[in-house]
């Protein structure tokens, strides 16, 4: 007699050998996020590229940034790059350190203006992972 099979269960099993299979990633980059949730809900791997690399061309001819002529679009791309670079931890470049390339929690530990009591961090230094 066979085993009950229940689909959840079978599903999530699928869905671990599948995350096994494909590689388990960790980064501390909040550009790699927003770029691997936009492209894994929202828009085809194959638009990015094709962005990529017209601006990689355009670098090849020598041109340097781009004119845009939607201002309101213009400015609230560059506010989504200030708000991605507002996330990105400091990583620690110290080869000697347990924490190299990762969030420096050694040092932002000391450099908190935060009583040592309370438990709280800074806001670079605290990841949403
Ligand atoms: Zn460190």
């Amino acid at each position: 007699m066979a085993a009950e099979l229940n689909y959840s269960d079978w599903f999530q099993a699928k869905i671990k050998d599948i995350r096994i299979e494909s590689g388990n990633i960790k980064t501390y980059s909040p550009l790699v996020e927003f770029l691997y949730f936009l492209m894994r809900d929202y828009l085809a791997v194959g638009h990015i590229e094709k962005i990529i690399e017209e601006m990689e061309w355009q670098r090849a001819q020598g041109q340097l940034g781009s004119n845009f002529t939607n201002g309101w679009l213009a400015q609230y791309a560059s506010n989504v790059a200030h708000r991605i670079a507002d996330l990105t931890p400091t990583l620690c470049e110290d080869e000697g350190c347990e924490h190299h390339g990762t969030p420096h929690i050694c040092q932002t530990l000391n450099t908190t203006k935060d009583s040592p009591k309370s438990g709280k961090r800074t806001q670079r230094s605290t990841s949403k992972k």
